[in-house]
């Protein structure tokens, strides 16, 4: 999981801003938005064979259009054999090449993906040069690309950032799989629910919407809720991105100043942000709560529903597809299985059976033609669940599980601080331009740095100014950042490296 979490589709605007109005608009098409929204709609109401043959001719489609990125062109040839021809230079073996089977093309990673970027995009006006000068200006987030394309970077392991980009018909797959299934405005029988479900949106309401998470970046949250205020000036006020990097008390008195009533966030933060409300240090009314980014315990579930009395939804998307499943009202996340194919799959690549929890999970983006998403390694481990759920829907629902990182808790100059460790990530990452690195919490005054032994020389000096200046600030002055000269430590069982880890022994 590596997106934020999702922005206020359903979040028309109230108070006018003119002051955004003059800026570039972000990548928007009127006709393909009219298209998704009535594709979405019939596709909500289809049946599993219908669902199928969805997929199918658009997996066609897909793989077809593929052809014209020299990386997947390659990786198609090389799985139907020579007798295809070369997909990428003749048309008739491109129509051969999207007959294929979708398992017979070999999974991709995010570092293959990025180290060979320009042949990944379809679209030879992309270059990688192109992007990261326009990805280093933040004055451009949510700004349209080549006036045609989103742009949305996701942190990693590999030593940069992984890129997305994004076309105007996959953001108008996204806006409507969010408005339309998420929001619940397309399910049969609804009837005068549908106004009162819409009175109680931002967009009914006047509503107020706060992301809290990751700022300052292209991070798929923050781009998606900048490019709606891009392309509705007017709504600037009823949208906000909050920051996680500011103290907490900080950010508490944001929300409070705020008072949003929608708050997208990570099961992380939603914790913390709940024991706060507990505490009497914040004082919001949100009437629904929105978490992903993270996986979603039943027990964070309970306690962020509780501390806000207010109905809790999980999200699931990625910077590589925005919205890959949906909640449905019994709280189980069905897959947009007309719009996204979800391999589940073991250590070796193989299909795993429902009910068994799998070691990654390949994701196949239907929407997107510009970077083609094509059995690409999530990284998360999911379940799908064997039995059909209660409310009908053909689409099949999942868990995402896996560990996450943990949240640090750090004695401070008045009292215990507790540290998200997104916002430690986010630190290390674009302040100290370091991705591969594991901080541990060896106790409540010690923070341990280790880095590979490959690392650059000036890697460690840059982790200490960036820690120290974010330490400063949350009032942590006193605790220590010490080198470890050990390796960051991958988990035993699967391989994954948790980069922000407590407790003595780690
Ligand atoms: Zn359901």
């Amino acid at each position: 999981m590596h997106a934020d979490p999702i922005p206020p589709h359903q979040g028309l605007p109230s108070v006018p801003d003119w002051g955004t109005a003059l800026r570039p608009a972000g990548p928007f098409d009127p006709w393909q938005s009219f298209n998704a929204a009535c594709d979405v709609w019939s596709g909500g109401h289809a049946d599993a064979a219908g669902l199928a043959r969805r997929r199918a001719w658009r997996l066609r489609d897909l793989l077809e259009s593929a052809c014209a990125a020299p990386l997947h062109a390659a990786r198609l040839r090389a799985a139907g054999g020579a007798s295809i021809g070369d997909p990428g230079r003749s048309p008739r073996a491109a129509q051969r090449a999207a007959a294929l089977p979708l398992e017979s093309i070999e999974p991709i990673g995010r570092a293959q993906t990025l180290a060979r970027f320009d042949e990944a995009c379809t679209d030879r006006a992309v270059t990688l040069e192109r992007v990261r000068a326009f990805i280093a200006d933040p004055s451009r987030i949510g700004e349209a690309f080549l006036g045609r394309y989103a742009v949305w970077t996701s942190s990693g392991t590999t030593g940069s950032p992984a890129i997305w980009l994004h076309d105007t018909r996959a953001l108008a797959v996204y806006d409507a799989l969010e408005t339309l299934r998420f929001g619940g405005f397309d399910r049969p029988g609804r009837g005068a629910d549908w106004l009162g479900d819409w009175v109680r949106t931002p967009a009914g309401s006047g509503g107020r919407y706060a992301m809290v998470g990751a700022t300052g970046g292209h991070f798929a949250g923050v781009a998606s809720v900048e490019r709606l205020r891009r392309l509705w000036p007017w709504a600037g006020a009823s949208m906000r991105t909050v920051s996680i990097l500011q103290p907490l008390r900080a950010l508490c008195a944001e929300l409070d100043a705020f008072a949003p009533s929608v708050v997208a966030t990570y099961p992380t933060a939603a914790g913390l942000l709940a024991a706060e409300q507990r505490a009497g240090r914040l004082h919001i009314r949100p009437h629904e709560l929105w978490l992903g980014g993270e996986p979603l315990s039943d027990a964070v579930r309970r306690e962020v529903a509780d501390a806000f009395d207010c109905r809790v939804r999980e999200t699931y998307g990625a910077s590589e597809c925005m919205a890959i499943a949906w909640e449905c009202t019994h709280g189980a996340l069905h897959v947009n299985a007309d719009w996204v194919v979800l391999e589940p799959v073991d250590r070796d690549m193989r299909p795993v059976p429902p009910g068994t929890a799998s070691h990654t999970v390949l994701l196949t983006n239907l929407a997107n033609r510009v970077q083609p998403i094509l059995r690409h390694d999530l990284g998360d481990s999911v379940t799908v669940d064997a039995a059909p759920c209660p409310c009908g829907s053909p689409m099949p629902t999942l868990r995402v599980e896996g560990r996450r990182d943990d949240v640090l808790v750090l004695e401070g100059i008045d009292g215990p601080v507790r540290l998200l460790p997104l916002a430690l990530v986010t630190v290390m990452e674009d302040e100290a331009g370091v991705f591969d690195f594991q901080l541990v919490a060896r106790d409540a005054g010690t923070l341990l740095l280790r880095l590979p032994p490959s690392s650059d020389p000036g890697a460690r000096p840059a982790c200490h100014r960036a820690l120290r200046a974010f330490l400063d600030t949350q009032g942590l002055a006193t605790v220590r950042v010490l080198d470890d000269p050990r390796a960051p430590a991958h988990e035993a069982a699967s391989g994954k490296l948790r980069r922000v880890a407590s407790g003595p022994g780690r």
